[in-house]
């Protein structure tokens, strides 16, 4: 199976499985652990924070910066097709009592103007908004990159109304490396940032929640409240070790192989593939009378799976386990599919 549903697929490579093994760990919510310490101390100094914390999910590290920024009641800035309102089960009302006021993004981007025009003057009817969410690579928008000019001209809005700026960056280093451009820049002005150890960084579980001491302190409280605090977790924490140190720079071949299956696909009659920014190709089913799970299901007995995020689009994702020569055969598959 060519496996294109997700870069959460990835499996461990050799070296994250051997370090595995030999971790050396210790009781974590001790703070015992010295592997998951190296692990903080390594993932906060790459952003240029001062402190951060593992945590099992990007879900659950998204939703303990919301708790930790904001208090009930408060109104939380999103845009509208982010992750973290659209995919994480209502946590941001149901995990925090907190209001998301989501606002409609161009590619995933909000514009600086769309954030001044979402925040209310102090007033006795309006909610106390207290944190702007963006998210950088951008899911739903096809893994859409943006600048750290982008992201420090909302920012800048949102401090100078006293919010705080949480980013989702899950796949952030795929945004640093399409850019060209250190991740600690990406980050500058930001409060906090999640990224996955899990997804193109191939570890098989873990995401980082970075920021300030003050910050990642109270975060680590709520990670306990939620059921996150875990014990010997350096046997995992060890593979994300492996995932900073050998599988960032590895993530342009990722991108190149996108590239390379939006070229292959253009030629496909009945196909429009979207030009991709980083390691995701969407691509719209144009011929009449065929669906996305259409198509996706006969690739699916072709060998190639992929996800439908809309009734006439399917997600492709490119990562470490699928190979210049499987994306070349992804692509004949799907010319015999749609011509069938
Ligand atoms: C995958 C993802 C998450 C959540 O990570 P999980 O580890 O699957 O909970 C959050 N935000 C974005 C943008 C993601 O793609």
């Amino acid at each position: 199976m060519i496996d294109l549903r997700s870069d959460t697929v990835t499996t461990p490579t050799p070296n994250m499985r051997r370090a595995m093994a030999e971790a050396a760990v210790g009781d974590d919510v001790y703070g015992e652990d010295p592997t998951v310490n190296k692990l903080e101390d390594e993932a906060a100094a790459l952003l240029g924070k001062e402190a951060s914390l593992f945590l099992p999910s990007g879900t659950m590290a998204n939703q303990v910066a919301v708790m930790t920024h904001t208090r009930p009641g408060d109104e939380v800035l999103v845009e509208a097709e982010a992750h973290i309102y659209y995919y994480e089960v209502g946590g941001i009302a149901r995990l925090s009592g907190a209001q998301p006021r989501p606002i409609g993004g161009k590619a995933g981007r909000l514009q600086p103007d769309q954030v001044k025009a979402a925040l209310r003057p102090a007033d006795i009817h309006f909610p106390n908004a207290s944190l702007l969410c963006v998210e950088n690579t951008h899911n739903r928008a096809g893994g859409a990159i943006w600048t750290a000019e982008e992201v420090a001209a909302v920012a800048d809005v949102a401090h100078a109304a006293g919010l705080k700026v949480h980013m989702d960056g899950a796949r952030v280093f795929n945004a640093a490396v399409a850019l060209g451009t250190p991740v600690s820049e990406l980050v500058q002005s930001v409060d906090s940032i999640m990224f996955c150890l899990s997804k193109g960084l191939a570890a098989p579980m873990g995401s980082m929640l970075v920021g300030s001491r003050e910050f990642i302190d109270r975060a680590r409280k709520n990670r306990k409240l939620l059921g996150g605090g875990l014990r010997q977790v350096g046997v995992v924490a060890a593979a994300g070790r492996v995932a900073l140190q050998e599988m960032i720079d590895r993530l342009a071949d990722d991108h190149e192989n996108a590239r390379l299956l939006q070229r292959g696909l253009s030629e496909v009659a009945g196909l429009m593939p979207h030009a991709p920014s980083t390691n995701m190709v969407m691509v719209d089913v144009v011929r009449p009378g065929l669906s996305a799970a259409d198509v996706g299901r006969r690739l699916k007995a072709a060998g190639v799976l992929t996800n439908a995020v809309g009734p006439q689009r399917l997600r492709l994702v490119t990562h470490k386990d699928v190979s210049r020569e499987d994306c070349e055969r992804a692509i004949t598959a799907f010319a015999e599919v749609v011509s069938a």
